[in-house]
């Protein structure tokens, strides 16, 4: 599990998936796959909340050592939009 900290310490994952656009798909809440479109390889992604902080898995080689990939912040992006929706509809 990667813990997900600043923006900042999220920059460079999150420069990489603006200039890779890839295509995010949500399996459920929490769970999304990340599509490099222009290779085709998809990654599954995992978002969660523990302790109030939020921790993020993701298959790909590099998610596998612990490092902080541009599939992360692509699901981690749209993870936050739905999570602010769930929050404001619980309102
Ligand atoms: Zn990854």
């Amino acid at each position: 599990m990667i813990k997900l900290t600043t923006a900042e310490a999220m920059q460079k994952a999150i420069d990489k998936a603006r200039a890779v656009k890839p295509l995010v798909r949500v399996v459920c809440f929490g769970s999304y796959t990340v599509t490099n479109k222009q290779t085709g390889a998809t990654y599954a992604v995992t978002c969660e909340k523990r302790d109030g902080e939020r921790f993020a898995d993701c298959n790909c080689k590099a998610g596998a050592r612990g490092l902080r990939c541009y599939h992360i912040a692509a699901a981690a992006a749209a993870h936050i939009v739905l999570a602010a929706g769930r929050a404001a509809q619980s309102t």
